[in-house]
């Protein structure tokens, strides 16, 4: 059992009073069972795996322990490689240095950033579909067409669990089996989907999947890549360096790779990143995941409804608002700049939120444009703001960023604030 603080669970998370925090998506706030994994472990501070010391035993144990409990997280088989990464991006770089050569890889338009940009030339970047039966037809139609022949090529089929911009659940089960009917593998970015849904690999039908602890209310810094060990094994060490090397030669050419999770993991790892992480995954275990979804749920519907009653608001969505979707959701108000929207409820009501196009541009300029049509107006902005919503959500915070919306709406014009030019991703 994992240790709490008093009068909290390991599931509460950390915040600051008068915040109200709605940028999970983004990164979610710590949880306790990561703040208490990491102040327990702290005093031990000591390097992993080289150490022959007790603090080192002890940090050495508790870095393999974090990587069992992701493993159980997400129903790792006995052949898959758990590997500790930084994020999900990296998990993803990882994976595409790892493919085996002239592997091609089918992605969708709908994708983050992080799952477009990493695959090698080649890549298929089919368009978003406008519903997830329409995914499943264009998925089968590309492996039909890249299958067709004597072509023997390894195929990776590479799709989100839900989008990071409209919350929208992907028919991630559905695909992974048209993919295997094809000898196709399939790549789960579970970025977003892991911190609302229980993963199981098996169920998803997947052979990858990479998620990020910071978004998953850990603390920033560690992710994972878990998946199929042969391809992972067969390739050379994604960074080269000490831990990656089981045996180095006086020759240059002299070296043996390490087998195993070891293979890609070269450098002092991330202890903290990957403990904090393995406690959470250890907690969102042992807690009713269909009660927190239940909950969730709720207070999405409540968001929702309470966006689509303001005048001029319309939500970005790619499957329809009937669609089975997560804690997040992307909209625009007519004739209102996003950022500036966003920089009034941060700095007029304590609520934060993000605007911009989310690191999916390609998906967010089509959504931006789908929510025009709908409202009929033209003056809808570029960009739009996004709200999500999790574990330390409540009804107040939800109820607080409708009514400051509509102040902000009532008002017209937005009072001009300074925008930080420095985001990344924004147009
Ligand atoms: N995939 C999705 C769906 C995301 O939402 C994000 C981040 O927002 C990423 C990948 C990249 O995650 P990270 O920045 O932690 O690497």
């Amino acid at each position: 059992m994992l240790a709490t603080t008093p009068g909290r669970g390991p599931l509460d998370v950390l915040g600051v009073p008068g915040q109200v925090n709605l940028d999970y998506a983004a990164s979610a706030p710590c949880a306790v069972a990561a703040a208490t994994a990491l102040a327990e472990l702290l005093p031990w501070y000591a390097s992993v795996h080289r150490g022959a010391g007790a603090l080192s035993q002890r940090c050495t144990l508790a870095y393999e322990e974090a990587r069992q409990a992701v493993a159980d997280f997400v129903g790792a088989r006995p052949d898959d490689l758990v590997i500790f990464t930084r994020n999900t991006t990296d998990a993803l770089n990882l994976l595409a240095r790892a493919l085996p050569a002239g592997a091609t890889v089918i992605t969708f338009e709908g994708e983050h950033h992080s799952n477009l940009l990493p695959w090698p030339a080649g890549t298929v970047r089919l368009p978003a579909p406008a519903t997830p039966d329409d995914a499943v037809r264009s998925l089968h139609a590309a492996l039909t067409e890249l299958t067709r022949g004597n072509d023997t090529r390894p195929l990776v089929v590479s799709v989100t669990g839900a989008s990071n911009v409209t919350g929208e659940r992907w028919p991630v089960a559905v695909l992974s089996a048209v993919a295997r009917r094809h000898g196709a593998r399939t790549v789960v970015d579970a970025a977003q989907l892991a911190p609302h849904e229980p993963i199981d690999l098996d169920e998803l039908g997947a052979d990858y999947l990479a998620l990020s602890g910071h978004k998953l209310y850990a603390p920033f810094g560690a992710g994972v890549l878990v998946g199929r060990g042969d391809w992972l094994e067969a390739a050379s060490p994604y960074l080269a360096g000490g831990g990656a090397s089981a045996y180095v030669g006086a020759a240059t050419h002299d070296i043996r790779w390490a087998d195993g999770p070891a293979r890609h993991e070269a450098g002092t790892p991330n202890l903290f990143g990957a403990v904090t992480l393995g406690a959470v995954c250890a907690a969102l275990q042992e807690a009713d995941r269909a009660v927190l979804r239940a909950r969730e749920q709720t207070l999405l519907a409540r968001l929702r409804e309470g966006l689509t009653a303001l005048p001029g608001v319309a939500e970005l969505s790619l499957f329809g608002p009937a669609a089975p979707r997560v804690g997040i959701v992307s909209f625009v108000v007519a004739g209102m700049d996003s950022a500036q929207v966003s920089a009034r409820l941060g700095r007029e009501h304590g609520i934060g939120v993000r605007d911009g196009l989310f690191c999916a541009h390609p998906l967010s300029r089509r959504l931006l444009a789908g929510a025009a049509a709908r409202l009929g107006r033209r003056d809808v902005p570029p960009t739009a703001v996004r709200a999500s919503i999790g574990l330390g959500t409540t009804a107040e915070h939800v109820d607080r960023l409708v009514a400051a919306l509509g102040e902000i709406i009532a008002d017209g014009v937005p009072a001009v604030v300074p925008v930080p030019a420095h985001r990344s991703c924004r147009p």
